[in-house]
């Protein structure tokens, strides 16, 4: 693989000040933790904020050194810059509206100023490190101008953007002031990432609301470019947490906690202090469990681990104290001498310490209101290696889309959260090794790494589709050796499809009528006796033979089932039947594999995708990688692709528009052929074409085509052309 630079807020590693002294130390958090072993394994560098300011830094070469020396390169970040772009913009503005909390969004000019020079100065750090094959791969909400800062520097650049917070409905995100300098910002990276494709239709539906940028697929095309935005869910390493558990130290840590938890079931929550993660609401519907239920008192104890977290961003504050307000009282109201109902941590704990306590609780209780994923949950059911153990969630975490076998709940329905307990702590123990062996053979799967590598194909396979469409593209020069072939020839062959490459798509089909520019450029084409112009269609032979009937054109209609030759009747044609199935029943096994709901239906001649049943998004976004990987790997084979009502149906290719289009192609000595569409079915028509035809296909995507135009527009203006001056 090229270089990789990562790039993030934070390096991790951290240099930290203690008596006068530098030390450094790894970072904590999901992303260092859970990307460490991964970037070390690939030629990379990582460039970040090293926690202190440069003045500091500069004192100590060593220091330096010792960063440089594990690839790491720190950006120098002015203490005054630090407080108005972290605390300011990042988790004043920022967090808290992404979070879907509108009423706590600060915003201030001077801080957004702030994350401008923050995010330049990252631009200029990489665009000084970047070679020209480098990955660079951005992360996260701090660094939301930098794609396009990057862009502008190094125009070529290969660039992902991972965001690990939601992105938030329209609503809420139109309430940002510099709201499209966010998204121009992200749209300069070739893939957007998130972890749920909700998030990532909300990204595409602002782009679209704000910026005008339509996409289609995922894919949005930005000054001639095209990029791609797509849900990646993150996961976590999956042996470092499985493996924890059979650790003597965990083990050791384990026991020592045992003890002092005495016979005692185990509630455990593992959260930053933070306002999105709803643990007064927890802790409240913990203590009516205990208030109706006499029999958990002395026999139940929440450990309530909470690390401490943005302490000089005043909403922290206000809801620390209400946190130590809240345990004092319901510890006071149930508590008795030898029993204390919450054990309230304040701290980060090592990580065998994290992995004792996972291992040891009974409950999970994860109720966040709103988390871009929550990898304290996928934490929790992979170290419970023997299965065990009870998962609640709340369905606002973005993990909630893939852990569907947990207790789901909605965290501001105080009731929902109070029956979970109740039927946790009762859960008999088949009951949660069913649950979690599911869930557990997912996060195997999904791991950190594999997150990690799809990210990396996808971006590498949206670099090749933008060469593929550079390479393509009909250029001016193109056109005019196009225009003087099909002057030069006495016998030409147009075969065009009609919507979305002769006209635009509306929004009811009956409305996209054919203009009396249009007609009148078909007529004067059609009535030059050296040439054949076809129309083929997937509309019904009626709609053809009303608008079409009266020029002498020819006509094909629902994609090849009905044809008819100019001045002809229409005419139908044969089925054909083959045998491909075991080449392609692998394909949609691993798709069945990759959307949770779906499955395979086989018919003699068909291999049909269901998927009803599955996710709505994710349904549609996976049907759409389907029938895209089924186009390529089906060529050659006979086959087509039919998408259907929440089905995907790969079928004979008995019929389609190519096999049509080859009544006139064979035995006929043309001396110009051309075949212009803008949609799969057109697809066909230019696999069946001799290599020197001309093949256009209106619209970006891949294609079988030799060359692609923007619109119906740049279409009409070509036959335009072709018809003038003959
Ligand atoms: N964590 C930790 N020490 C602790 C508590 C938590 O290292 O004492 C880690 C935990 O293992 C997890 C991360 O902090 O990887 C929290 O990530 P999550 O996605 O759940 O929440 P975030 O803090 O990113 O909002």
């Amino acid at each position: 693989m090229d270089r990789l630079l990562i790039v993030s807020n934070r390096l991790p590693l951290t240099v930290q000040e203690r008596k006068g002294e530098l030390h450094v130390e790894p970072s904590v958090g999901g992303l260092a933790t859970g990307l460490s072993s991964w970037y070390k394994s690939c030629n990379s560098m990582w460039i970040g904020w090293a926690g202190i300011t440069p003045k500091k830094m500069k004192r100590e070469k060593d220091i330096m050194d010792r960063l440089l020396s594990e690839n790491c390169h720190p950006v120098s970040i002015s203490q005054q810059d630090i407080d108005a772009y972290y605390n300011g913009i990042c988790n004043r503005t920022i967090w808290p509206l992404f979070h879907y909390f509108p009423l706590y969004a600060q915003y201030s000019e001077d801080d957004w100023q702030a994350y401008r020079r923050v995010n330049t100065a990252f631009a200029n750090v990489v665009a000084g490190i970047a070679r020209p094959n480098d990955v660079i791969w951005v992360h996260d909400y701090h660094l939301m101008l930098l794609p396009r800062l990057l862009r502008e520097r190094l125009p070529k650049a290969t660039v992902g953007f991972f965001l690990h917070i939601p992105f938030p409905s329209f609503e809420i995100f139109r309430l940002l002031p510099s709201r499209e300098e966010v998204l121009e910002g992200l749209l300069g990276a070739d893939l957007v990432g998130f972890h749920t494709y909700d998030y990532t239709g909300h990204f595409l539906d602002s782009v679209h609301r704000l910026l005008g940028y339509d996409s289609a697929m995922g894919q949005v095309v930005v000054s001639g470019r095209t990029l791609r935005a797509d849900a990646f869910p993150m996961g976590i390493s999956h042996e470092h947490f499985s493996g924890a558990v059979g650790d003597v130290k965990t083990q050791a840590e384990r026991r020592r906690m045992r003890k002092k938890l005495g016979d005692c079931r185990v509630v455990l929550s593992v959260d930053r202090l933070d306002y999105t993660k709803g643990i007064p609401e927890r802790l409240e519907a913990y203590s009516e469990v205990l208030s109706r239920n006499p029999k958990y008192r002395g026999n139940v104890i929440f450990v309530l681990l909470v690390v401490p977290s943005r302490t000089r961003v005043e909403h922290y504050v206000r809801l620390k104290s209400q946190l130590d307000g809240l345990v004092g009282e319901i510890n006071g109201r149930h508590g008795t001498i030898g029993w204390m109902p919450i054990w309230y941590l304040y701290r980060s704990l090592p990580f065998h310490s994290l992995t004792a306590l996972y291992s040891l609780a009974d409950v999970a209780l994860i109720t966040p209101l709103r988390d871009g994923m929550n990898l304290v949950a996928k934490e929790y059911v992979t170290t419970r290696t023997d299965g065990k153990g009870v998962l609640i969630l709340s369905e606002t975490a973005g993990a909630a889309q893939e852990m569907g076998e947990a207790i789901m709940i909605n965290a501001s329905n105080q009731e929902e959260i109070i029956r979970a307990l109740e039927q946790a702590l009762e859960m008999p123990e088949q009951e949660q090794v069913r649950r979690n062996t599911i869930m557990q053979k997912r996060l195997r799967r999904y791991n950190v790494v594999r997150w990690a590598d799809e990210f990396m194909d996808r971006l590498a396979h949206t670099k090749k589709l933008q060469r593929d469409l550079a390479e393509k593209a009909l250029t001016a020069e193109m056109q005019r050796r196009l225009v003087n072939d099909f002057r030069d020839s006495d016998k030409s062959l147009l075969l065009l499809d009609y919507d979305g490459t002769l006209v635009s798509f509306s929004p009811r089909p009956e409305e996209s009528r054919p203009g009396a520019r249009l007609k009148g450029l078909l007529k004067k084409l059609a009535a030059d006796p050296r040439n054949e112009v076809v129309l083929i269609s997937g509309r019904d032979k009626r709609t053809l033979e009303r608008r079409f009937g009266s020029l002498k054109v020819a006509l094909v209609a629902e994609h090849g089932v009905w044809v008819r030759k100019k001045g002809g009747q229409w005419e139908t044609i044969d089925i054909l039947s083959g045998d491909w199935k075991e080449q392609i029943h692998p394909m949609l096994d691993l798709w069945v594999d990759r959307t949770p709901g779906s499955f395979i239906e086989e018919k003699d001649f068909s291999l049909v995708w269901h998927y009803r049943k599955a996710d709505a998004r994710l349904g549609e976004l996976r049907a759409r990688e389907l029938i895209n990987s089924l186009t390529s790997a089906i060529a050659g084979l006979n086959l087509q692709v039919l998408e259907g009502s929440k089905v995907v149906e790969v079928k004979n290719a008995g019929i389609n528009k190519g096999r049509a289009a080859l009544q006139w192609i064979a035995g006929v000595d043309w001396s110009f052929i051309m075949a212009m569409g803008d949609d799969t079915t057109d697809e066909d028509t230019f696999r069946v074409l001799p290599a020197t035809a001309w093949s256009i296909r209106v619209g970006v995507g891949a294609s079988a085509a030799r060359f692609n135009i923007s619109s119906p527009g740049d279409a009409i203006s070509l036959l335009t052309g072709m018809a003038s001056g003959r």
